[in-house]
C-alpha cells in the first residue's frame, strides 16, 4: 500500500479498485476509510453525503500479478494466480483443512508467513453471534471488513490449522456467518459478548479438552479480554438493501450515506467493494 493522499481536489481517479483501508476511529469516533484504486487514496469519510460516482471501464486486472483477465476470481485474480496462489486455495476459508503437513501446500513459503503464526478465534456481532478466526496481526482489521459492531478475541493458538480446528468446535453452538442485509440495515441489537464467551468455554469444555490433549496443553489459550467497540461513519441505514453490481451496470452513482464492512452506502443502493477487486474504475466526487 502507498503513502496515503488525499484526492479530493482531483475531479477523477482511476485504477484498480482494492479493498477499502479501514482503521479504527479514536475513542467514540466512526472508523477512517480510504477507497484504493490503483496508485490513488480517497479518504471517504469527509465525503459523506456527497455525490460519488464509479465507472468501471470494463477492464479487470488481477490483483497479484497485474495481467489483463476477463472474470475476476477470489475477488480479484486472474485463473492462473487462483489456481496457483496459497491464498486463493479453499484451505483458506477452511483453515481445518490445511495440508502443509502431508507436503502439498501451494506455497511453503507463503503458508509458514501468514499460516504458522499465532491466530486468534473471536466473537463478532455482525448480524448477530458469530465466530471466526483471523491471524493476530489482522486485528482489527477483519471486524472492520465484516461490519462487525463488538468483537471479543476468546482463544489464541499458535497456527492456522489450530484455529480451524477450535472454530469447528464452536460451530456446534453459533454460526460463522454475517447476514450483510442486516449489518448494513443496522438491525442489530448489542450482545454480551462476555457472558456469551463465558456460556460457549463452559458448553465446548469437553471439546477444547480433547484439542488440547491432540495439539498440546499449552497450544489452545484461553484469554480473558474485554470486548470492543466498532463505529462506521454512517448518516443513514439503508431502510431497503439494494445492491449494485459492475457486471450489471458499469456505472454507479448516489450520494454517500455511509461505510460499513466493505461496503459503500448510497442512496441508489450499497456495494461491496471487496467483491470487485481487480476492476478498474474511474472514481469522482461530485
Ligand atoms: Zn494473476
Amino acid at each position: 500500500m502507498g503513502d496515503l493522499f488525499d484526492v479530493a481536489d482531483v475531479s477523477a481517479a482511476r485504477g484498480t479498485l482494492r479493498k477499502m483501508g479501514i482503521v479504527p476511529g479514536e475513542g467514540d469516533a466512526p472508523a477512517h476509510y480510504t477507497l484504493r484504486a490503483g496508485e490513488h487514496r480517497l479518504a471517504l469519510n469527509v465525503h459523506l453525503g456527497a455525490g460519488v460516482r464509479l465507472t468501471h471501464t470494463g477492464q479487470i486486472h488481477c490483483l497479484h500479478c497485474g495481467r489483463a483477465t476477463r472474470k475476476s476470481f477470489a475477488q480479484g485474480y486472474c485463473y492462473p494466480c487462483f489456481k496457483s496462489l496459497a491464498q486463493c486455495d479453499t484451505c483458506i476459508v477452511k483453515p481445518e483443512t490445511c495440508h502443509y503437513y502431508q507436503g502439498t501446500c501451494r506455497e511453503p513459503t507463503w503458508g509458514e508467513q501468514h499460516c504458522f503464526q499465532p491466530h486468534v478465534v473471536y466473537l463478532a456481532n455482525s448480524s448477530g453471534l458469530k465466530v471466526g478466526i483471523t491471524r493476530k496481526t489482522q486485528l482489527p482489521t477483519r471486524w472492520l471488513d465484516q461490519g462487525a459492531i463488538q468483537a471479543l478475541p476468546i482463544i489464541e493458538v499458535d497456527n492456522r490449522l489450530q484455529s480451524g480446528m477450535v472454530e469447528t468446535l464452536f460451530k456446534e453452538a453459533v454460526g460463522d456467518r454475517t447476514n450483510w442485509r442486516a449489518m448494513l440495515k443496522d438491525d442489530v441489537a448489542p450482545l454480551d459478548l462476555v457472558a456469551e464467551r463465558d456460556r460457549l468455554l463452559a458448553s465446548l469444555a469437553p471439546g477444547l479438552a480433547a484439542l488440547r490433549q491432540r495439539f498440546g496443553e499449552t497450544a489452545i489459550r484461553t484469554l480473558a479480554l474485554d470486548p470492543v467497540s466498532l463505529r462506521y461513519p454512517v448518516l443513514e441505514a439503508p431502510r431497503k438493501v439494494v445492491s449494485h453490481n459492475f457486471d450489471k451496470t458499469a456505472e454507479v452513482s448516489g450520494r454517500l450515506m455511509g461505510l460499513k464492512g466493505q461496503y459503500l452506502i448510497l442512496d441508489t443502493g450499497v456495494i461491496n467493494l471487496r467483491k470487485f477487486g481487480g476492476y478498474e474504475v474511474e472514481v469522482a466526487i461530485e
